[in-house]
């Protein structure tokens, strides 16, 4: 027998389903933002990853899958997909003109040689979005939202959003400074991973994950001290814009994100599942602005990304058994009571989905009993119950699931009435859920109000 190869996994049966519920959700809401899907190669040369990803990042020092092909290329296995992305946007020329930013979703495999263990494997998935081509905080910010708004589409609720700035060039050179200082005195005693990035780039000991160097960590001088007024006036504006859009985060001075390409914001999505297991970061991201240069673009360009771990975000739904609920979700579900309404709800299925409701019918001839509870299964938000005897007057009943409340619509404005509906009640859930994390007490909620 032939095993598979450390690190990676097999998706069979009934487990595609559960990627792809995931995957959906990301790719429609990367459609509702303007995105366009990047598909780009999986294969690239290694140069690609060392000048961007960065010499002194984790990945490019011990985590690449590169080898040379019998044409003595160095090649690699993708670790990650932004380098790609930006390559095929300087390759392709696509911001020789000044037409604003260039807007790219991907979705695919990515290798990195790590050691394997819950929520980290060898070969695994990242759904991501680029914005190229940017100078407004309000591009950050969008992405961002993106990522928040995808991880709440899920289900999760007690997300943790960490951020944090690592400033302009003029504030990391300070820092850096410090940091040199700061550490000198301690390297003697700290981890291999530390005396090594003491070297390459300090900044990247605050990531280190071992508890004794942890401690020193803690006491290193902090970025907030040495900001430039730009970068901290872009940051504060960042926060600012979050609250606005009642968007929590935890400010997380030692965050720096594993790769060299950031500047200014960076952040992790982080989320314990209900059993309590801590899968790391599901999401993560920042800006960058040397990159599209560094790649052999003509200007300087800057830009913004995040990326997800697919498999965390399957693993953790599964533990919180909410991955059903995503699976099967519609806003809209119709209930026909003969053949004559089936015709019907056909053609209602098809406006209400062109007009970008999703929405499911029940052709099966059922109780309105069990109709109503595969409803709920769906989570709809507003149920249609067609009958002969109304339909023949053009009358249908439209019920509020959420509320339970029931009226007659006429056929002429049912499609305003369920719209009406739906937008109200998803605006009530986002209320309540804002409130919920106001008055909770427990630590996830509690950070923001000490913002
Ligand atoms: P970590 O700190 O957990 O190593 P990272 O900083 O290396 O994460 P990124 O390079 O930012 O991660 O990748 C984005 C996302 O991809 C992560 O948040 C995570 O969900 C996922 N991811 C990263 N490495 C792995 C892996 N080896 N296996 C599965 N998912 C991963
Ligand atoms: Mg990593």
């Amino acid at each position: 027998m032939i095993n598979l190869v450390k690190g990676t996994h097999d998706v069979i049966l009934d487990e595609a389903k559960k990627y792809e519920a995931v995957e959906s959700v990301f790719r429609d809401l990367a459609s509702l933002y303007g995105f366009k899907e990047f598909r780009t190669p999986i294969l690239e040369h290694s140069e690609l990853f060392q000048r961007s990803v960065g010499d002194s990042s984790d990945i490019v020092r011990k985590e690449m899958y590169t080898f040379l092909d019998k044409g003595e290329r160095s090649l690699t296995l993708r670790p990650e997909l932004t380098a790609g992305i930006m390559r095929s946007i300087v390759n392709n020329k696509l911001l020789a003109l000044d037409e604003g930013p260039v807007k790219a979703f991907y979705l695919g495999p990515c290798f990195r040689y790590e050691r394997p263990q819950a929520g980290r494997y060898r070969q695994f998935n990242q759904f991501g979005i680029e914005m190229v081509g940017i100078n407004d905080i309000y591009r950050d910010v969008e992405v961002i939202t993106f990522g928040y708004h995808a991880l709440k589409v899920m289900g999760f609720e007690n997300l943790t959003l960490k951020i944090n700035t690592l400033g302009d060039k003029e504030t990391r050179e300070k820092y850096n400074r410090a940091l040199k200082e700061y550490f000198s005195k301690h390297i003697d005693s700290m981890c291999g991973d530390c005396k090594e990035r003491f070297n390459l780039n300090v900044l990247r000991i605050l990531d280190c994950k071992i508890k004794e160097d942890q401690e020193i960590v803690k006491n290193a001088p902090k970025i907030q001290d040495y900001l430039s007024d730009n970068a901290k006036d872009r940051f504060e504006r960042v926060l600012e814009s979050l609250k606005e859009l009642n968007i929590e985060y935890e400010v997380d001075q030692n965050l720096v994100r594993g790769l060299d390409y950031y500047s200014d914001v960076v952040f992790e999505f982080h989320y314990t599942s209900k059993k309590g297991v801590n899968y790391g970061a599901i999401g993560a991201g920042g800006h960058y602005s040397n990159l599209f240069r560094e790649l052999g673009g003509n200007k300087d360009l800057e830009g913004c990304g995040v990326a997800f771990g697919i498999e965390r975000i399957v693993s953790v739904l599964e533990d919180d058994g909410s991955l059903e609920k995503i699976k099967n979700s519609v806003n809209v579900y119709i209930m026909p009571s003969s053949d004559v309404t089936r015709s019907f709800a056909s053609l209602l299925a098809k406006e209400l989905r062109t007009n970008g409701a999703s929405t499911d019918i029940c052709y099966e001839n059922k109780s309105m009993k069990s109709m109503l509870k595969k409803a709920d299964k769906l989570s709809a938000i507003v149920g249609i119950i067609l009958n002969d005897d109304l339909l023949k007057e053009n009358k249908t009943i439209v019920k509020n699931l959420v509320t339970t409340e029931q009226e007659e619509v006429s056929t002429e404005h049912l499609l305003d009435r369920v719209f009406d509906i739906l937008v109200s009640e998803i605006k009530k859930k986002e209320a309540e859920d804002h409130e919920h994390e106001e008055d909770c007490d427990c630590e996830e909620c509690h950070h923001h109000h000490e913002e």
